[in-house]
């Protein structure tokens, strides 16, 4: 199998640029799970752009630098944050079924922690599936886009991989699994990682099952640099239900006036910032962990009774009734919440094109790490970042002279494999990567407690490893490889970063320093 453009995920970074590229040659897009598998499709909020003539680009640059603590690359920030009203008004112009003003085309913008305006676009309050079934309905439509649903990528083919060292190092293409356990060599012109984050490396996270990194880990594998991996965002307010549940309960619920509260209806978010609720994430759930910590609870919760019947039945619908579904009715009662693992701030490094260190290997997305949201990403920024990344990459690749001399590509080697292993081992270390992240390296970390997680995330790659090439490749062994390489990555950046900054929070080292930079680990060369 051969395309000129293959890319890995259908967010809303791969949909996008499988759209752009797609009068251009022929489009691969493969993910690992349903369309509806992804991050994206899981955003309820929306996405950020400067839409309102009250409000300004300057001041959306600012929010973002603010929230990033000093370590966004202002460039970045500034190129991405001055097309937000672009790409809202392009995928309004492509169907997406934005919320507007009652009787008018005018959007309705809502506002959210660390924005000093109303510059939320979204449809109800579920953004993402809007965005992302829009986008999809226009490459389903497109002749030359070809998808693969439940393939899962493995790994990218480089040219120092097949042992050709004269030159860049090239990227080929990439070995799939398909869904009946068969892996297939695909060659590509250009090959685009856009496989979203790595909410899975932690026990409670909002993300779907699809976010264990692959594409991060896959990069790694072949050589890129990763960056800022120590920056994770816990989102506060994630449902707590006995059975397990990774509901999101949005930013916006707090944007339109529902608090936080201990189990005595105490109000507790100004004790901690004196934008109580509406504080940047990373101190709202610093805020409920140190309560729940303190008064030895499982979860604190939210009461969305202030904003009203109305509304709540009008903008948060689909909220309201996944929570009836599980038998709580947020329009009378608290609901119960915790913090969970949300989104990823660092990620591959690359700039807005999504360009890696190995030629015609691209990372967009949550997968990639610009610089736009440093040590903290302000809410709904990282939709635009994903499509503006998209546009870029895109745009890249249509100007690179870049000629892949199409080369006889090796089949996968399955050859002198054992029986398959019991997938108990794949279990326990998939259990024990979440607990220990959970526990030692997330919304606050200490030096003993990493370098314990280092420990232990050793002792389990080094098990992973020794299984990994013997037994028949499964689609759990191959995420929980990637998993495995991710929170190793992630605990070496947070032992690297002697502060504490942003998202980042160190009980051995709590002051944020004067002078900073960025995190970045390298593989070692093949
Ligand atoms: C609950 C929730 C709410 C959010 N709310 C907002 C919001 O309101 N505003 C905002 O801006 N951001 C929000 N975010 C963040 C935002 O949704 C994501 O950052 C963004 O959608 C990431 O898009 P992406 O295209 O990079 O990746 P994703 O949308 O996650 O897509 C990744 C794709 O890669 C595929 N994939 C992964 N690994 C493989 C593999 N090995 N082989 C094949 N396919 C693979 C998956 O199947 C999937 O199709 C939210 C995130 C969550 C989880």
């Amino acid at each position: 199998m051969t395309f000129d453009f293959l890319i890995i995920g259908s967010g809303a970074a791969g949909l996008l640029t499988a759209l752009r590229l797609a009068d251009h040659g022929q489009v691969g897009i493969v993910n690992k799970g349903d369309f509806n598998m992804s991050n994206t499709y899981q955003a309820q909020g929306g996405i950020a752009g400067v839409m309102d003539g009250e409000d300004s680009y300057d001041a959306h640059i600012q929010d973002t630098l603010k929230a990033g603590v000093g370590l966004c690359h202002e460039d970045v920030v500034r190129e991405i944050v001055a097309q937000g009203g672009a790409f809202i008004q392009e995928l309004k112009n492509l169907g997406t079924p934005f919320d507007t003003l009652v009787d008018t085309d005018t959007l309705h913008l809502t506002r959210e922690g660390g924005h000093s305006a109303r510059r939320i676009a979204h449809a109800k309050d579920a953004t993402g599936r809007a965005i992302g079934e829009t986008l999809l309905n226009h490459v389903l439509a497109h002749p030359n886009i070809h998808c693969l649903n439940k393939h899962m990528a493995i790994d990218v083919i480089t040219s120092r991989r097949l042992g050709r060292h004269g030159g860049s190092n090239q990227c080929l293409g990439v070995y799939l699994l398909t869904p009946d356990n068969h892996i297939i060599t695909v060659a590509a012109t250009h090959t685009i990682l856009a496989t979203g984050g790595a909410g899975k490396v932690y026990h409670y996270t909002s993300n779907p099952h699809a976010a264990t990194g692959d594409g991060i880990a896959m990069a790694w594998r072949a050589g890129c640099p990763v960056m800022n991996l120590e920056f994770i965002q816990f989102h506060p307010t994630c449902l707590f239900h006995p059975g397990g549940s990774t509901m999101l309960l949005s930013e916006a619920l707090r944007g339109e006036g529902a608090i936080l509260v201990d189990a005595q209806q105490r109000r507790f978010a100004f004790d901690y910032h004196e934008s109580g609720e509406l504080a940047p994430r990373d101190i709202v759930a610093r805020a409920i962990d140190h309560e729940m910590k303190k008064q030895g609870k499982d979860c604190m919760f939210l009461d969305a009774r202030p904003i009203g019947k109305a509304t709540i039945q009008a903008h948060f619908p689909n909220i309201m009734q996944r929570l009836l579904d599980v038998g709580i009715d947020m329009i009378n009662e608290p609901v119960p919440i915790v913090p969970a693992s949300h989104y990823l701030c660092g990620g591959v490094k690359t700039d807005v094109a999504g360009r890696t260190t190995i030629d015609a290997l691209y990372v967009i997305g949550e997968s990639a790490a610009t610089g736009l949201h440093g040590a903290n990403r302000l809410a709904s920024n990282s939709l635009l970042e994903c499509l503006v990344m998209a546009d870029y990459c895109a745009k890249a690749i249509l100007a690179s002279s870049h000629d892949c001399t199409r080369m006889a590509l090796p089949e996968w080697d399955d050859s002198g494999l054992s029986p398959e292993t019991e997938r108990i081992q794949i279990k326990q270390n998939w259990d024990e990567i979440r607990l220990t992240m959970s526990n030692y390296v997330g919304i606050v970390r200490s030096d003993e407690w990493l370098r314990r997680a280092r420990r232990r995330l050793r002792v389990i790659h080094d098990e992973i490893a020794s299984y990994y090439w013997h037994y028949p490749i499964s689609r759990d062994l191959i995420e929980l490889r990637n998993l495995s390489i991710v929170a190793d990555l992630i605990v070496r950046s947070a032992q690297q970063r002697q502060e504490s900054r942003g998202l980042h929070y160190s009980k051995d080292h709590p002051k944020t320093l004067k002078h900073a930079g960025d995190t970045v680990l390298w593989p070692e060369q093949l």
